[in-house]
């Protein structure tokens, strides 16, 4: 798959590359992945630039040494940071860069997600470098993507893209973290996303940046059931980038799924974040599972997070582990009153006539035990 089948590809460089050691915005690492760049545009390869590094490259702009950084600080690092990461990049490169800043709601909404994909393949058409990153200026905690390597795939998906390069500080998947255990067998490809693949990327986290593995395996997985190859490697080593252009392989490569999900499924499990769980009896479960069946009030047996009508929520067996994803057709508090009931009882119970389904069927994606996994890590 390497080199030569590339058509678009989307790059994303996580924050450690951008701004080693928090000290503002650096070119250490981004020149060979500047050069990287250049070097597949000028055969032909269409590129978009996810870049991390808003906070990390604003840090040392604002005052500020107490632990954990409040939010409205970190909106003020990354409003300074995420100019001067822009102008970074630009001197770095000949072509004209666009700025996208985007947040979970543009992804949310079908009718932005297309003004997205709209306006990235006009800035490809005239040749412009689009570089993404998150709004890490406006977006509050709950209206966050939260990692650009889920946002990345997003992307990825979006305009169509062939490869994904996810470049950070570490080599690639290995069997366990190798920071910690000497022992950790490095991985070089993946078949299949597994649950066992997400056990191998435990609770990684990096002290700059907001992902860990657990992220990269996430947007692996969204990218790969979307037919899109996703590679991760080590962005600290120009010769990564130079075996990328010579077709040899470099970091681990997830290998894309032959068999595309529907958009509609797929912007269910991936664009929509789960905003409460919804614990069923076993009936229901066996129901949704195996007769594609709605879920009804009868089938719920708890309630949990605070959501409103038209939001994801996660439907999870006796044992909380969750089973489905779906958008739920009543607000949490209504249906802490009529959980359990018959659909009869509803109208009695509300004092109006609500829908049948909680989850209709038609808005409801069941999920496998590896997307169940990353449902759950997320
Ligand atoms: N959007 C964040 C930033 O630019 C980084 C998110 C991430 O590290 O994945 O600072």
């Amino acid at each position: 798959m390497l080199g030569q089948q590339w058509r678009r590809i989307v790059i994303k460089v996580g924050s450690a590359l951008i701004a080693p050691e928090n000290k503002g915005c650096s070119t250490r690492y981004l020149l060979a992945i500047a050069r990287f760049i250049s070097e597949c545009r000028q055969r032909g390869i269409e590129v978009i630039l996810v870049s991390s590094g808003s906070v990390a490259a604003g840090r040392s702009a604002i005052a500020f040494s107490h632990q954990p950084v409040p939010v409205h600080i970190k909106q003020a690092m990354a409003s300074v940071g995420q100019y001067q990461m822009m102008q970074r990049w630009q001197s770095l490169l000949d072509c004209h860069c666009g700025q996208l800043l985007l947040t979970h709601d543009d992804f949310h909404n079908r009718r932005r997600y297309l003004n997205i994909e709209n306006t990235l393949r006009t800035l490809l058409s005239h040749q412009v470098l689009p570089i993404i990153n998150e709004n890490d200026s406006v977006a509050t905690a709950e209206l966050k993507l939260g990692d650009n390597d889920n946002l990345a795939a997003l992307v990825a998906t979006a305009v169509d893209a062939n490869v994904l390069i996810i470049c950070s500080d570490i080599d690639g998947l290995f069997s366990a973290n190798p920071r910690s255990n000497p022992a950790a067998r490095f991985i070089a490809e993946v078949d299949c996303i597994s649950p066992e693949i997400f056990a191998m990327a435990g609770g990684s986290h990096h002290s700059v940046g907001t992902g860990g593995m657990v992220t990269k395996l996430q947007a692996a997985q969204k990218a790969s059931q979307q037919g899109i190859d996703t590679l991760i490697v080590n962005g600290q080593k120009p010769a990564v980038f130079e075996a990328l252009l010579q077709g040899k392989a470099a970091g681990t490569l997830f290998h894309r799924q032959q068999e595309r999900i529907s958009a509609k499924k797929h912007w269910l499990l991936h664009s929509l974040k789960a905003q409460g769980t919804l614990r069923l009896d076993a009936g229901a479960v066996t129901a949704l599972q195996h007769q594609g069946a709605s879920l009804l009030a009868k089938g719920i047996t708890a309630v949990q997070g605070q959501f409103e009508k038209g939001d994801a929520v996660l439907l999870c067996d006796q044992h909380g582990q969750p089973v489905a994803k779906g958008t739920s057709q009543f607000h949490a508090s209504e249906l802490h009153q009529i959980k359990g009931l018959h659909s009869q009882q509803i109208t009695a119970q509300l004092g109006y006539c609500g829908r049948e389904e909680v989850v209709h069927r038609d808005d409801l994606v069941l999920l496998s035990a590896s997307e169940a996994a990353a449902q759950s890590a997320g």
